[in-house]
């Protein structure tokens, strides 16, 4: 008779290692603890999914900067397009965005969901919600115990762990894995936020709330050294910043933290600073009769004159032909290299991803099972593995699903 599987988590990992067991007449029943699968992936992409990445194998594996080599395997097992030729064949059409991110043509994450769901039903997976596992422990013939909330427990041959992390707490990724993990024998590397936005001590920063800023620079330096720098969109918020860009920066960042780290904002890094003094002076020319206030809206966001004006110095009532050389100077360095102290990350809860979990060292990368409990595997976002934003995690989670259910 087939082996009796658990799978624990029914995220994106949790649904493709179901999916994939049942394929094979196991019998899998798949347990979350909320009452529908995939709350965390139906918010992914602000409710539009960034399913995966449409680069090759080697640009996703550099896309991966936490234990990229662990990946090697699952990423080759179950790539970007079997992912997209699987969503494919349960009714999503994808289309492909800027730096290569695929996602759903309707827009709709829940269309990626119910697509997931139904490779569930297609293969005999029971889905059992409103499971909240509270315990796992081995019984004495080497199986599985698994105890739920109401204190009863059914036994397994095997078990997959897809609980995923410990951020966005309300979609159900509370850290549990981790807990029963450890108590299992394994070793948990410190969960930690990535993909984080970051609060600075510039106060202005809140004047600018909600501002989203495509084709910017940013740089960040720590005692003078650069640690990073990329080009993109990113966002103001109440508290500091955030956006592709600003969250792709807090997993290089990181290590530094506890030191002083000061963040440029170059606003317009097509133009060097001698190209933006001739945009500039040929600005004043055309408005040199207006105020300074009112010069500079063919440059600048309207919502960030008044901060640049500020940030400037110069009297914003002033009239432009009165601006002298040395305040045009000021102006031009504002804009490109607008200063902001890092002060610290937004808390864990609030990432969109989180560092850490299980110890890589401990788990068959070719198989997802642990090399200390015969029976147990893992997938997803519980393994110590972080990649930046652009469908990376995600497909992590599907590649890293698929080899656990293949192979238990
Ligand atoms: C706002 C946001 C946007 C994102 N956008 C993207 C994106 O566009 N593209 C991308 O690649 N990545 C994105 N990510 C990251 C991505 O969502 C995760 O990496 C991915 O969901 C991890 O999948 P997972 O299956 O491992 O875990 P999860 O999706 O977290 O699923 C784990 C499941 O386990 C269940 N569970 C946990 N504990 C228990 C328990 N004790 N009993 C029963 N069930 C339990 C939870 O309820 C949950 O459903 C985003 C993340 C956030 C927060």
């Amino acid at each position: 008779m087939d082996d009796k599987i658990a799978v624990i988590g029914g995220g994106p990992a949790g649904m493709i290692a179901a999916g994939t067991a049942g394929l094979r007449n196991k019998n899998v029943s798949l347990f979350d603890k909320n009452n529908k699968l995939g709350k965390k992936l139906f918010i992914t992409g602000k409710g539009r999914c960034n399913i995966t990445n449409d680069s090759d194998i080697e640009t996703l594996l550099q896309n991966v900067i936490v234990n990229n080599k662990f990946l090697y395997s699952a990423f080759y097992t179950f790539s970007n397009y079997d992912i997209i030729n699987l969503l494919k064949k349960y009714g999503v059409k994808t289309k492909v965005e800027r730096g290569n991110r695929v996602f759903p043509e309707s827009d709709k994450s829940s269309d990626v969901i119910n697509a997931l769901k139904k490779y569930l039903i297609d293969n005999n997976v029971k889905i059992m919600l409103n499971k909240d596992i509270k315990n796992i422990k081995l019984n004495k013939s080497g199986k599985f115990n698994i105890f739920f909330n109401n204190d009863s427990f059914e036994t397994f041959d095997k078990i997959i762990l897809a609980t995923g992390g410990m951020s966005y707490k309300q979609t159900g990724s509370s850290g549990d894995g981790y807990k029963y993990a450890k108590t299992l024998g394994h070793s948990i590397v410190k969960p930690k936020p990535a993909l984080v936005p970051c609060e600075v001590k510039e106060a202005w920063v809140k004047d600018l709330q909600g501002l989203s800023l495509k084709n910017v620079s940013i740089s960040a330096y720590n005692k003078s050294s650069k640690i990073f720098e990329d080009f993109g969109e990113m966002l103001f918020t109440h508290f500091g910043i955030s956006g592709p860009i600003a969250l792709t920066m807090s997993n290089y960042i990181n290590k530094y933290v506890h030191d002083k780290i000061e963040i440029y904002i170059d606003l317009k890094p097509s133009l060097s600073e001698d190209k933006l003094e001739k945009r500039i002076i040929r600005d004043f020319e055309k408005y040199s009769r207006k105020q300074f206030k009112n010069s500079l809206n063919d440059l600048l966001p309207s919502k960030l004159i008044p901060v640049i004006i500020k940030l400037s110095s110069i009297d914003g009532d002033k009239f432009v032909h009165q601006i002298t050389k040395n305040e045009r100077r000021k102006l031009i360095e504002i804009l490109k290299s607008l200063k902001l102290t890092f002060e610290k990350f937004r808390p864990l809860n609030e990432a969109i991803i989180t560092s850490g979990g299980i110890s890589t060292n401990e788990i068959n990368p070719s198989t997802m099972e642990s090399k200390i409990v015969k029976g147990l595997f893992f997938a997803g976002e519980i393994i110590d593995v972080d990649a930046l934003t652009g469908g990376f995690n995600l497909q992590i989670a599907y590649s890293t699903g698929y080899l656990a259910g293949l192979n238990c």
